[in-house]
């Protein structure tokens, strides 16, 4: 049996009741509401304003109801009523940002996952220590621009989609660096960048049996980032820089990518020893979450960042992946999130999978 995340009362409404998959009307919605709609659940779209016209257009994925707010930080007020609507909330990147992390553990409706990762992904020094300690390999760290070995990256905190990020090729043109607020110095590792889309389920008692649950790996993708993608059609860094133009790696949108098959040994070691840890230090983490590392040439996945929820490169495999279509065919992370919500329902272990 897995840990109850959630007190009985907080879920007890939901058996007899209606359950109804909620989320914000952005990022990943669409497939989470279409998976919802082909596993027969009810859907709920927190739309800020007028619901966004683009669902008319895509009439599988459209909620099945709206309830609009006029700020994301409005949705803790509308706790009783979701709650009244059965609301099962799936916190997706961009919900959590918006609500903020804070609001996002104080919200008081039913929350897909383990809502206690927050304060353990949104925290890098503690990220780190949970990855380290679980025996995942991460980018070398420096403490001081002095330190610097080989190629860095300067990432800042809290800077969205790497904006402002400073690269170096080596502990010289560390000298050009101009701190603009608090700052990390990692090693920028050179490889292949790879977004491994995991599903952790407490419940399942088959498949690849990780605590006293499975590990599923659901898709990959890539993420395009601009300007830093394009870099190489400049010819360097440093022609860019001349034009006055800093790299940054926006994410404006996904490709799908596999791995070579000697290596998924690897990936899913990783994906086993972060859920290990994740029960060890506070209850374990339920759902989809991404490890996002990079593969060097010695064949060694470096961990930059984790994410512990569905992440938007889940978008390419609304009708499957290369890897889910070996679990069950058209399995998209959204659907598969309303199929583990059915199990823990028809199960009596709700508590298990919400918190
Ligand atoms: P977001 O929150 O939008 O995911 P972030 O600000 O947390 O971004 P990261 O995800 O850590 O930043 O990094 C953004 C991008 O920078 C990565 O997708 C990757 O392309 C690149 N990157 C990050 N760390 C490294 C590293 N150590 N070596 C090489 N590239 C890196």
């Amino acid at each position: 049996m897995g840990t109850n995340l959630a007190s009985a009362a907080r879920v007890e409404p939901l058996y007899d009741g209606p359950l109804t998959v909620a989320t914000l009307c952005s990022h990943s919605s669409l497939q989470i509401f279409h998976g919802a709609r082909t596993e027969g659940l009810p859907s709920l779209g927190i739309a800020v304003g007028e619901p966004p016209r683009f669902y008319d257009a895509f009439p599988l994925a459209r909620p099945d109801r709206f309830l609009s707010v006029a700020k994301v930080a409005d949705v803790g007020k509308e706790a009783s009523r979701l709650r009244g609507e059965g609301a099962v909330i799936v916190p997706h990147g961009s919900f959590v940002e918006y609500v903020g992390p804070e609001a996002f553990q104080n919200l008081d409706v039913p929350v897909f996952g383990n809502r206690a990762v927050i304060a353990w992904e949104s925290d890098r020094e503690k990220e780190r220590m949970w990855l380290e300690s679980a025996g995942v390999e991460m980018p070398r760290r420096f403490a001081t621009p002095a330190e610097v070995e080989g190629p860095a990256i300067v990432k800042y905190y809290g800077a969205k989609g790497g904006k402002g990020f400073f690269l170096a090729k080596n502990r010289e043109a560390m000298d050009d660096f101009r701190p603009t607020g608090p700052y990390v110095i990692q090693e920028y590792v050179l490889g292949t960048r790879y977004y491994v889309h995991f599903f952790y389920s407490p419940l399942s008692d088959r498949g690849y049996r990780v605590g006293d649950g499975s590990l599923e790996l659901l898709g990959m993708d890539r993420r395009d980032e601009a300007n830093i993608d394009e870099l190489y059609k400049l010819g360097a860094q440093e022609e860019l820089l001349k034009a006055g133009i800093r790299p940054t790696f926006v994410v404006t949108g996904n490709v799908s990518v596999v791995l070579r098959e000697s290596l998924l040994p690897q990936i899913f070691d990783i994906g086993a020893r972060i859920i290990e840890r994740s029960i060890e230090l506070f209850g374990g983490m339920v759902g989809p979450f991404c490890v996002e590392g990079i593969m060097t040439e010695d064949l060694r996945f470096k961990v930059f960042e984790i994410s512990t929820r569905i992440v938007a490169g889940t978008n390419l495999f609304i009708s499957g992946s290369s890897y889910s279509d070996l679990v069950a065919p058209n399995l998209s992370t959204g659907r598969r999130i309303a199929i583990e919500l059915k199990r823990a329902r028809s199960e009596h272990r709700l508590r298990e999978v919400l918190s």
